[in-house]
């Protein structure tokens, strides 16, 4: 059962409800969510609710419909995020894991490592204990394979997940490993799970070759009673009458999955398929299903492997496949885990300091809550920061200006709307900061009403002019009649009708907004044209930026510049990157202010490999340019 506690229940009557339900035989945890905090009980016991319910400091009192407890929707509303080393499992994010089957040496396990954590993977995987069903086909390398893998994990900076076949091992499984893994053959296998839960460490849950979705979440379920709260599911593929492929991947199981727990659940495309050229589109198919993430298995020579050759991928299919998702990304409103995703700060904090300084890190965006642009801030930072919203463009910048916020996100430019000027314009008068990094989040419209409301209801429709204008065709199917209304911005008009409360107003925005004012969406993705992006700068002051650079690749640089007003002198500039042949991605002019008829110009440039070659172009234009400024050199999200 769920006992919903009072807001402002005290810590002695807490503790009063918890030891009353652990004296009784249930296992008590705490949860904190957005809106209440709830104990959880579970246990084989019953009691009556009501004793419970008239306890100091309890609100209600619900029973748990499903079998499974712990792992339910109904004990968390909101999504678990599981935390492997400095990798995150779940919300908005999609985590991909790579590596071999099995750990066969060290150089193949170092070659393997280094391949996929360049192409983007974020965790290591690999078999040391193999669970083949053959007695005389190779079973790993054991403790001397868990060592490599820690190894090769450490040296290039991958948490590592393995699988664990026999609770004797845990113990020493648990001095090497960050994540367990329990394959599809052991999901039932009892003994093991508690052993493995007892631990408390994140645990890859696989799912059994002919488990229901129901036996799945029971063996979640085992996990979490025996001490973790720690469990990602992985959809790998169940058994059916079909032989094309090794199994069938069960997509579906995703979505219902992720309705029915809390817990990330991310699919396997390798052992689902059983074949090398059906792994990528799945695994495209996995993230677009909703899932958090895949586990792919990679190998440097799949013809040499010792098991699972023929659905392992080559390096450079891997790393075409995560250029893939990257692109997938956004239209699934998430976006790629990186190592390390958290950016400055947390880095250089050790993990007992982490929470309180992401809490003190204020990021500014422009807009009311439940805007794009919070949306780009929560995809780029840790979700512990505080958010900063603010009325203005020129009030966000001065925000970071002044250190009231350490980072900014501001849009820069829109796939159909173009570039946001007032951007560009701000960062041309405040050469105190400098863009550190990008995000990009899709832009998808609903249509947003007071809830309980009906189409035939709606008589005014209240968005920014872009939203209604990217809507028009919607609006004049759909409701003809209903009058549009230029609002200053698309969440501020969901927080408008929200006041209002009226059912014959709506408004189009963002579905985060909906859910922040607590509002119903009535059409979803409503907007015409749906390759609708926009592309956020972050920001922040020049002592800020380093540490934020200094955890990734580099491969974009934004600059800006004046030339002379005669023939030819803007072409130059432009010539020059082209003998460079350094590609430019943007080329954008702008007044300058006090000036009249003269121009800044700013250009994006994909930053070549070689650092020389960036210097020796930078000052080359400087020498043809009247003015000059690296506006920022920062990593590129955008595939
Ligand atoms: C594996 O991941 O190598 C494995 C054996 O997977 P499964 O348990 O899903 O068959
Ligand atoms: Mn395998």
């Amino acid at each position: 059962m769920i006992v919903i506690l009072k807001q402002g229940i005290t810590p002695q009557e807490k503790d009063k409800v918890r030891s009353f339900l652990s004296e009784k035989g249930f296992i008590v945890k705490e949860i904190v969510g957005q809106q209440d905090t709830v104990l959880g009980a579970v246990g084989k016991v019953s009691i009556d609710p009501r004793t419970v319910e008239l306890m100091p400091g309890v609100s209600s009192v619900v029973p748990i419909s499903k079998p499974y407890k712990l792992a339910s929707r109904e004990m968390k509303k909101e999504d678990t995020i599981v935390q492997v080393g400095k990798v995150k499992i779940g919300g908005n994010r999609v985590a991909v894991i790579a590596g071999p089957c099995a750990v066969e040496n060290y150089d193949q396990i170092m070659t393997i490592a280094e391949s996929v954590r360049e192409a983007g993977a974020v965790m290591l995987r690999g078999g040391a204990f193999k669970p083949r069903t053959s007695p005389y086909a190779f079973q790993g390398l054991g403790e001397e394979g868990l060592k490599l893998l820690r190894k090769a994990g450490d040296a290039f900076d991958m948490p590592i997940t393995t699988e664990v076949v026999s609770p004797s091992d845990v113990q020493m499984m648990a001095g090497y490993v960050d994540m367990f893994q329990i394959g599809a053959r052991n999901m039932q296998n009892f003994e093991l799970l508690k052993e493995v839960g007892k631990t408390g460490m994140p645990v890859l849950l696989k799912r059994g070759l002919s488990a229901t979705i129901e036996e799945w979440l029971m063996a979640a379920e085992y996990l979490m009673a025996s001490g973790t709260d720690q469990v990602v599911l992985c959809e790998r593929g169940i058994r059916t009458f079909e032989k094309a492929t090794r199994n069938t991947l069960d997509c579906s199981a995703i979505p219902v999955v992720q309705k029915l727990t809390h817990l990330p659940v991310i699919g396997d495309p390798s052992h689902a398929t059983g074949i090398r050229d059906m792994v990528a589109p799945m695994s495209l198919a996995i993230i677009a299903s909703g899932a958090s993430g895949v586990i792919v298995e990679v190998h440097n020579c799949p013809e040499k492997a010792l098991s699972d050759g023929p659905q392992s991928l080559y390096p450079s299919q891997f790393k075409k496949l995560v250029h893939d998702i990257q692109a997938l990304c956004p239209v699934v409103g998430k976006s790629l885990e990186k190592i390390p995703r958290v950016l400055p700060q947390s880095m250089k904090t050790q993990k007992e300091e982490k929470a309180a300084d992401m809490s003190s890190v204020v990021v500014a965006f422009q807009g009311v809550r439940g805007a794009f642009s919070e949306l780009a801030a929560r995809r780029s930072f840790d979700e512990d920061v505080s958010l900063l919203p603010c009325h203005t463009f020129a009030e966000t910048f001065d925000a970071v200006s002044s250190g009231k916020a350490k980072y900014g996100v501001l849009p820069v430019e829109n796939t159909l709307g173009g570039t946001v000027y007032d951007t560009l314009d701000l960062l041309a008068m405040h050469p105190e900061l400098t863009v550190i990094g990008e995000q990009q989040v899709r832009v998808m419209h609903n249509l947003i009403v007071v809830p309980g409301t009906k189409m035939e209801d709606i008589k005014k429709v209240y968005s920014h002019p872009q939203g209604i204008q990217q809507c028009r065709a919607f609006l004049e199917k759909e409701l003809p009649n209903a009058v549009s209304i230029p609002f200053f911005d698309t969440a501020g008009a969901v927080e408008y009708i929200a006041k209002l409360g009226d059912k014959s107003v709506a408004a189009i925005a963002g579905a985060p907004a909906a859910h922040y004012y607590g509002m119903e969406i009535l059409r979803q993705g409503i907007e015409t044209n749906a390759s609708n992006y926009t592309r956020f700068y972050i920001l922040s002051r020049e002592e800020n930026a380093e540490l934020f650079r200094s955890q990734a690749e580099l491969n974009k640089a934004a600059l800006s510049f004046s030339v002379s007003d005669e023939p030819g002198a803007l072409m130059d500039v432009l010539k020059l990157i082209a003998d460079y042949g350094v590609n430019m991605t943007k080329l954008e002019s702008r007044p300058i202010p006090g000036k009249p008829w003269e121009y800044l110009f700013f250009v994006e440039l994909q930053l070549p490999a070689d650092n020389d070659k960036f210097d020796k172009l930078v000052s080359e234009i400087k020498e043809k340019t009247t003015s000059f400024r690296i506006l920022g050199v920062y990593t590129s999200v955008i595939g």
